[in-house]
């Protein structure tokens, strides 16, 4: 008799975790989806409760937690700087004491690891576009370090289980992402321009807008998970995984406006601190070992997030008083 794998995602209600729950059962897989709700809500897995090899666990990834298991994706994090910046000291504890505890599960199941680190650990670039053997440079103070740092030392601890224990690992640098059920509220770039424009009112550009970013979609961020984890045991990475494609944020404003059809202004806002002024990732790691890139352009991507958005709106599923 064929055996399943029994794979456990944390974080999994969340918006990467939720698309990845989907794939791994549509793979075949018994998927374990573990989350505290912090940050992600059940609606998102609503549509996999009814299926007999998916199990949704309230758990806080900062307390130990006994399953068998033979893989685990350790999404478990506030990714958003407005939400891991509410309770720094539980994003810090989340990131480290998070990895300890799914590291220490690893080992005691001999499971396959991986890890969701961040572009954050770059910092403000001062090598652009960023390779995996550069360091980054990050304020280690700053608003955004409970999280840069939170996530540095996580990768460090992969590694050191790793080396030490002999854990199999992958660690991977995902740059922004964005599709359908993000939440609206997150206060990232493409739900906040998104949820302005549907609704006429004015955009927030933070800055001059000339800070750029790179935006891969969903899908083919989860397609880069999915290989990541089945990639011969000595790949561990760190492995950078998004889309080079750059744009500057006043460019993204304006390209939201229009397939928004959006009557919106464009108004300036304070650039927050620390912001980084430059993100692209170089994926060359990812194209020779993975021999993966992404296929969904900036546009496609923002046509079926905005579709998804409209219909967050006429659910009405986003607070009266936001409006
Ligand atoms: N940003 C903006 N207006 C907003 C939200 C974000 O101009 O309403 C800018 C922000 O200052 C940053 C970029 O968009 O330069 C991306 O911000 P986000 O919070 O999505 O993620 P980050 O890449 O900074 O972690």
């Amino acid at each position: 008799m064929l055996t399943q794998k029994r794979v456990l995602v944390t974080g999994g209600a969340g918006f990467l975790g939720s698309h990845l729950c989907e794939r791994l059962l549509a793979s075949g897989a018994e998927v374990l989806c573990l989350d505290n709700y912090y940050c992600s809500t059940r609606s998102n897995v609503h549509h996999l409760l009814w299926h007999n090899r998916f199990e949704l666990i309230r758990h806080d990834v900062c307390f130990p937690i006994y399953l068998e298991v033979d893989e685990i994706y350790n999404l478990a994090c506030p990714a958003s700087p407005v939400h891991y910046q509410r309770d720094p000291v539980q994003t810090m504890k989340t990131s480290v004491s998070g990895a300890i505890n799914m590291l220490g599960l690893a080992k005691r199941t001999h499971a396959k690891i991986l890890q969701t680190s961040t572009s954050e650990v770059y910092g403000d670039p001062a090598v652009h576009p960023q390779s995996e053997d550069y360091w980054g440079n990050v304020n280690p103070h700053g608003l955004r370090s409970c999280y840069d740092e939170g996530k540095r030392a996580a990768e460090s601890l992969f590694m050191d289980y790793h080396r030490q224990h002999g854990i199999r690992i992958k660690i991977a640098r995902l740059f922004n992402t964005y599709g359908p059920r993000m939440h609206p509220e997150d206060g990232r770039v493409v739900s906040n321009f998104i949820m302005q424009a549907l609704r006429n009112r004015p955009i927030t550009l933070y800055g001059d807008g000339s800070q750029t970013r790179s935006f891969c979609f969903v899908h083919d961020m989860i397609d880069a998970l999915l290989l990541l984890m089945d990639s011969p045991d000595e790949v561990t990475g760190p492995i950078n995984l998004g889309n080079p494609g750059e744009f500057t944020i006043l460019e993204l404003a304006e390209s939201v406006v229009r397939l928004c059809g959006s009557k919106s202004e464009i108004v300036r806002k304070p650039l927050p601190p620390d912001d980084p002024a430059r993100r692209r990732p170089d994926i060359t790691k990812a194209g020779k070992i993975l021999g993966w890139s992404p296929c969904v352009k900036l546009e496609q991507g923002l046509e079926s997030t905005i579709a998804y958005f409209e219909k967050v709106i006429r659910r009405g599923a986003v607070a009266e008083e936001t409006d």
